[in-house]
C-alpha cells in the first residue's frame, strides 16, 4: 500500500513513519509512505504556493497550479492499471467524515493520493477538478490537513495485511466489529482494590468469551446505541439486550 502525500510540511510525516506499528510496517516494506513538498511544483523563483483569495478577505489560498502538477507527478509513478483505482483525496472539514466503509474502501485500493490543504484551505477547482474524496476527520476545523493525512494512513494501514501482528484481529476492534469492545485486564490481578473479573482468569474459555459479548453489548448499549441499528446480532443477543432494557431500536 502505498501512502502518496503532498503537503507544504513534509517533515510532519516522521511523526508516524519512524514510530512504533506504523513505522515497523514502513521499515518492513508493507506500507510506503511518500511525503512530497507541494512547493517543489511551484514555479516561480520564491516558491509560491498560496496566494490572496480573489474577492477580499482574511487567509491565504493554496494555488491549484502546484497542487495538480504534484498529483500528475504521484499518478505518474503509479501503474496505470493502478491508476483508476488510486484515491485522490483532499483532507477538508467540509468532507465526507471518515468511518470504517472508507477505511475499507481506501484500504482495496493499490494506494491513495492524500493532499493537505493549510491556511484557509484550497482553491476551488483543486476541488472540482482533480479529486475523487474529500475527507473529514470529524466536525472542527485543524489548522492543516497533515494531522488528518496521519490519521487515515494510520487508520487504513490497519488493514492491510500483516501491519498489525496476527494474534491482534483487527475486525475485532471497536466500531470496526459494529459494536463496542469488551473491557481489557492484565496483570495484577488486584490493583489498588479494583480486582480484575474472576471469570478471566477462570481458563474456562466458553465463559469467558459469553462475559466478553455480554460486556461488548452492555457498554454499546450504554455509550453507543445508534451502533446496535446495524450491528450483527445474534438471538440469544437480543435477547440479553432485551433484558438490559434495550428497545430493539425502534424509536
Ligand atoms: N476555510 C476552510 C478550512 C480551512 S482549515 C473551511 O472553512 O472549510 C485548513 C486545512 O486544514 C484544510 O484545507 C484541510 O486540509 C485541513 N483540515 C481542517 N479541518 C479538517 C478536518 N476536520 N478534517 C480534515 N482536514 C481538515
Amino acid at each position: 500500500m502505498r501512502f502518496h502525500v503532498l503537503t507544504l510540511f513534509p517533515e510532519a510525516f516522521r511523526i508516524i513513519t519512524e514510530y512504533s506499528i506504523i513505522g515497523r510496517a514502513v521499515e518492513r516494506g508493507l506500507i510506503s509512505v511518500e511525503a512530497t513538498d507541494i512547493r517543489q511544483f511551484t514555479t516561480d523563483r520564491h516558491g509560491t504556493a498560496d496566494d490572496y483569495q480573489f474577492g477580499g478577505g482574511p487567509g491565504m489560498v493554496m494555488k491549484p497550479e502546484p497542487v495538480f502538477a504534484a498529483v500528475d507527478a504521484a499518478l505518474a509513478n503509479i501503474q496505470t492499471e493502478e491508476r483508476e483505482r488510486t484515491p485522490i483525496a483532499l483532507t477538508s472539514p467540509q468532507g465526507h467524515v471518515l468511518n470504517q466503509q472508507l477505511v475499507d474502501e481506501f484500504a482495496a485500493a493499490p494506494g491513495v493520493v492524500i493532499i493537505c490543504g493549510h491556511y484557509a484551505g484550497v482553491d476551488e477547482r483543486i476541488r472540482t477538478g482533480l479529486i475523487t474524496h474529500e475527507v473529514s476527520i470529524g466536525d472542527y476545523v485543524l489548522t492543516g490537513g497533515e494531522l488528518a493525512a496521519m490519521v487515515i494512513i494510520d487508520a487504513v494501514s490497519r488493514f492491510v495485511p500483516d501491519v498489525v501482528g496476527s494474534e491482534e484481529n483487527v475486525r475485532d476492534d471497536s466500531i470496526t466489529s459494529g459494536l463496542l469492545q469488551h473491557p481489557l485486564y492484565t496483570r495484577p490481578a488486584a490493583f489498588r482494590g479494583m480486582a480484575a473479573p474472576e471469570v478471566l482468569r477462570s481458563g474456562n474459555h466458553a465463559e469467558i468469551e459469553r462475559w466478553r459479548r455480554r460486556q461488548s453489548l452492555e457498554r454499546t448499549l450504554k455509550l453507543r446505541p445508534d451502533l446496535l441499528a446495524t450491528a450483527a446480532l445474534t438471538n440469544s443477543d437480543r435477547a440479553y439486550l432485551a433484558s438490559l432494557g434495550w428497545d430493539g431500536g425502534d424509536v
